[in-house]
């Protein structure tokens, strides 16, 4: 599998700053942030699968114009794929003809653009081959993060959450593991804000790389702009063996 960054911020701003996405091969996204329209006609064409972490706008904000651009070029709806909670919040509140059209209705429900796909936590989704499972996400909203498996090798994305021991003790158990990307969406200066809204900071980064016993590769997301030195300092200080990297809009990973 070939998973590209396509955004990888807590923000926006510039050339360089989009929200999370991930493309695996031509035809999978984990998340649709910002990073999403920067794909060509012809590359957003050939999406036919979204696997959603959790519904906040940072990475759900693409596929509303994802649909609507390619849906009357394709001959099959685009499957989007999350817990049952999220694909009732995205019915409710994104797609629900007010903020956006239901497209799941459009232009007939018989054959929409549009679908819905429920996952479980734990519950493997097959994808030619390709294989997709939900991990445990600790959010202030409904959330998981995924683990993708090639058949050789391993990468395990967190999604948006904060401290997450039941994440670690999955993770512990995927012996092809190769690269995790994990999420530190504020500085220690802001512990308290990363506690009420339940990301990560540097501080509370390194108690969980302290869980994991494995040693793949891992790679900082979701960083916020404007803080992005300071934190990765910070992770620099505090992380020790696992030496994180920051992620950034372009990286492609082969696993
Ligand atoms: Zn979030
Ligand atoms: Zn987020």
């Amino acid at each position: 599998m070939r998973l590209r960054v396509l955004g990888c911020s807590g923000g926006i701003g510039g050339r360089h700053l989009r929200t999370t996405s991930f493309l695996v091969d031509t035809d999978v996204l984990v998340d649709a942030g910002s990073g999403v329209g920067d794909l060509s006609l012809a590359e957003l064409t050939q999406i036919d699968h979204v696997f959603v972490t959790h519904s906040h706008l940072d990475h759900v904000t693409s596929i509303p114009f994802l649909v609507d651009t390619v849906g009357g070029m394709r001959d099959r709806p685009l499957t989007v794929h999350a817990t049952g909670p999220t694909i009732e919040i995205l019915k409710n509140h994104l797609f629900n003809w007010a903020i956006w059209p239901d497209f799941t209705e459009i232009p007939t429900a018989a054959a929409p653009f549009m679908r819905y796909e429920e996952v479980d936590l734990g519950r493997t989704v097959t994808i030619a081959g390709r294989k997709i499972t939900p991990v445990p996400a600790v959010h202030t909203v409904p959330a998981v993060g995924y683990h993708l498996d090639s058949g050789s090798a391993s990468l395990v994305f967190s999604g948006d959450t904060g401290p997450n021991d039941e994440l670690w003790e999955i993770v512990n158990r995927i012996p092809n593991l190769k690269v995790l990307i994990v999420e530190t969406a504020f500085s220690d200066k802001e512990r308290q804000l990363a506690e009420v809204s339940k990301h990560l900071c540097p501080s509370m980064l390194a108690e969980e790389l302290a869980k994991l016993d494995l040693d793949p590769e891992v790679w900082i997301t979701h960083l916020k702009p404007g803080e992005i030195e300071l934190t990765m300092q910070q992770i620099a200080d505090g992380a020790g063996r696992h030496r994180p990297r920051m992620l950034q809009n372009g990286l492609v990973f082969e696993f």
